[in-house]
């Protein structure tokens, strides 16, 4: 294949107005629009440099002749909602759970995924190579806006869950969006769903003056403080543009996100009596143990969330989602979606009628290490090839190359992965004890050094 020139894993990241500045993104959303030749939705995040790139996008997207739709600053799951009921393609403002330097162009297809790789080397092909279309005087497209999709959205997902059953409850709920899109919607579902609400870092703000935008637990500790002042059901929180959920339990306790995925997961299967989920190879076997449970069949995809997306329209899934506590419901958004998350969340904990912390003791436990070691980028290849050919001649554990190398042995598995962006391998382990998996994690680690020299 190809080798990608721009786009990483879902696609464009940089330093806003460094390498990101208007005329890259101009040019960028030209060369993307001369393919689309149709109506392009945009929005984006709370960042300092959404509205500066918007109008650089904007101005690329009309001189290639397409039309534009502006549906303003919301998650990025909500603008993936309006392409592919409403729209031909679209161009998301975010980078996501980085820090606020950083700014980013999400481009999607006409169902909403994330494109795919032939569309990206196309563009690139008219970015670096050539020219984007420039229409005509009498062709160049049109402007408007659409301030209806953060209400139909709202709307959209409260009505994929019991809402009276859950408004029933009263829950109380702390929530905190970090200061990112996630600060329009999330505290307005919570109220439609009859949640005592109190909100933490819900004013958007570009500078993320509380935390920095990814939630993880070291950036999350007002939340968990307040949830356990407050003596709160559970404890929310969001990425920058609001497609990933970290939940915190009463107890005050951070939950994992393959945790989530796999609560949701079983009542998911639960209740439609099974189905497909689609997951990556590197997620955890505890989604294999329930799929097997209840009635499920997993297929994995190599790691980035638009192709486990694009694998559950083809395959007509139920419901799939990685490790890092993206799930996606593709009947509604073929995309990680922030709100569905937390409407079935909270739907979970009224019906089965236990605090979070019990149901996520239920879950089958496993035991996990990630590890890292530097490699020359010009070697990674070879140093897979030569990894799996020794494990195929010398052993007889089974092994999977969807992405990287993951070796599968009967107390657990290991995947040795290249990065895409820097000159390091990543080793991922996971087995049913904690020194079992600092093991298998080492192992990993010593067949890469073995071969990088
Ligand atoms: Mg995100």
């Amino acid at each position: 294949m190809v080798e990608k020139r721009l786009f990483g894993t879902f696609g464009v990241r940089r330093t806003a107005n460094d390498v990101l500045t208007p005329e890259f993104a101009s040019r960028l959303a030209a060369s993307y629009g001369s393919i689309v030749q149709g109506t392009v939705a945009i929005g984006g995040d709370t960042r300092t440099s959404t509205p500066m790139l918007k109008y650089a996008i904007t101005a690329g997207l009309l001189s290639s002749g397409c039309d534009v739709v502006d549906l303003g600053i919301l998650p990025t799951p909500a603008i993936q909602y309006a392409v592919r009921n409403y729209y031909d393609g679209g161009i998301i403002v975010t980078a996501s759970h980085n820090p606020p330097k950083y700014n980013g162009l999400k481009f999607v297809d006409e169902f909403g995924i994330g494109t795919p790789d032939d569309m990206e080397i196309e563009v690139e092909k008219l970015y670096f190579d050539s020219e984007p279309n420039r229409a005509s005087w009498d062709k160049i497209g049109e402007c408007f806006s659409n301030d209806t999709i953060i209400k139909e959205y709202i709307a959209e997902t409260i009505k994929r869950v019991d809402a009276e059953a859950i408004r029933n409850r009263k829950l109380k709920v702390v929530v905190d969006c970090g200061s990112g899109a996630g600060s329009y919607t999330a505290p307005y579902i919570l109220k439609e769903l009859g949640c005592e609400v109190t909100t933490i870092n819900c004013q958007a703000d570009g500078f993320f003056p509380g935390r920095d935008p990814e939630p993880i637990e070291p950036n999350l500790q007002d939340l968990i403080a307040t949830v356990k002042n407050l003596g709160a059901d559970i404890g929310l929180a969001h990425d920058g543009d609001a497609d990933r959920t970290i939940c915190i339990d009463e107890k005050g306790n951070f939950i994992l996100g393959d945790k989530t995925f796999a609560l949701v997961e079983k009542h998911m299967l639960k209740e439609n009596g099974g189905g497909i989920i689609v997951t990556t190879v590197a997620t955890s076997q505890a989604i294999y143990d329930i799929a097997e449970e209840f009635g499920g069949e997993v297929i994995a995809t190599a790691v980035g969330d638009l192709l486990v997306a694009r694998k559950l329209k083809d395959t007509d899934g139920l419901f799939g989602g990685e490790e890092n506590g993206g799930l996606i419901f593709p009947d509604f958004i073929y995309g990680r979606d922030a709100a569905m998350t937390v409407a079935k969340i909270l739907e979970i904990l009224v019906k089965e009628d236990k605090p979070l912390s019990e149901l996520v003791a239920e879950l089958p436990v496993y035991y996990q290490e990630k590890l890292k070691v530097e490699c020359a980028d010009d070697l990674k290849q070879e140093v897979m090839a030569k990894i799996a050919d020794e494990i195929k001649e010398t052993t007889d554990f089974e092994l999977d190359t969807t992405d990287g190398v993951k070796i599968l042995k009967d107390d657990g598995w290991v995947i040795i992965r290249p990065s895409g962006t820097e000159p390091i391998f990543r080793c991922f382990a996971e087995s049913d004890s904690q020194e079992k998996a600092d093991e298998m994690a080492s192992w990993g680690i010593s067949l890469v050094e073995k071969y990088k020299t």
